[in-house]
């Protein structure tokens, strides 16, 4: 069995969240930049030319692409081959996030919910682990910014309502956001499972890369049907107006029970800040 020493562990989730938080993706840089020559109204263009400019400038200085820095959400997939020695494993990720978030300067966004005090350190990061085949530590990174996250919702709908049901859900939620969500957005939707399970397959469907569809045909033409409807809201980058709201729209389903129909909207903003590593 292979052995990783917890020290490994938050070294990398160390490096990872600051890496997120300044280096925005050039898979996201190239959805912006595309997205400057499909956007019709100037003051669009406009914005989308300064959030590749803000990148730079973030990149460049060794800054944060945005003020807020997000919550600490981390996905681990952890090989069934795999020890983890010398500690706990979240003991281990939320000292790599304490780190990032002191050594890198990024803004302190955790808090108690009734109190609103601030927990000081960004910890404790949320934390989601799957077990899967082979002797592999994978680690996402993903700081999400609240004005993004305020957006998202789970709603059992009714089964009826089938795949024009999701669409209607999906365009409610990105009505009620407007500017707030920091357009252009990226919109997860999780479908089926559970309650809780389609919540989390709208947060893992944001980590597809932008421009990929889904392997499921039916589900890859209700990304592109629903991208399609989002555009066509003209809220527009920043709220300013226009033909790009979304860069992007991907889909995970599941099977659920007979009687139900969840659906989960999460939603992203520009800043879609997500950093991988495999150990
Ligand atoms: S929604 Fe995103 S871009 Fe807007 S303030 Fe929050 S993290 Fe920053």
């Amino acid at each position: 069995m292979r052995e990783i020493h917890v020290d490994t562990i938050t070294a990398a989730v160390e490096n990872l969240f600051i890496d997120a938080n300044i280096n925005l993706s050039q898979n996201v840089i190239d959805a912006i930049k595309g997205a400057i020559t499909k956007e019709e109204s100037a003051a669009g263009k406009e914005v989308l030319r300064e959030l590749i400019k803000n990148a730079e400038i973030a990149k460049e200085g060794k800054m944060p692409i945005c003020q807020d820095t997000g919550l600490a959400v981390t996905f681990v997939e952890i090989g069934q081959d795999v020890h983890i020695t010398g500690g706990g494993l979240s003991d281990a990720i939320s000292e790599g996030v304490r780190g990032a978030y002191q050594k890198g300067y990024l803004r302190k966004s955790c808090c108690d919910p009734f109190s609103r005090k601030n927990t000081g350190d960004n910890t404790p990061p949320v934390i989601h682990t799957k077990i899967v085949p082979g002797d592999a530590v994978k680690i996402t990174a993903m700081p999400k910014g609240g004005g993004s996250e305020n957006y998202g919702e789970v709603r059992m709908l009714i089964p009826a309502q089938g795949r024009e049901g999701v669409k209607a859900f999906v365009l409610e939620m990105v009505k009620k956001g407007g500017p707030n969500p920091c357009p252009p957005i990226i919109v997860g939707v999780g479908i089926g499972g559970n309650l809780e399970t389609s919540a989390l397959l709208s947060k893992e469907a944001l980590m597809a890369p932008l421009g990929e569809r889904n392997n499921d045909p039916e589900l890859a033409a209700l990304e592109i049907e629903m991208l399609d409807e989002i555009n066509k809201t003209g809220i527009g980058p920043q709220g300013y107006g226009g033909t790009v709201t979304a860069l992007d729209v991907h889909v995970e389903m599941m099977p659920c029970h007979i009687a139900s129909f969840p659906v989960a909207v999460n939603i992203q903003c520009h800043a879609h800040r997500i950093k991988k590593i495999t150990l």
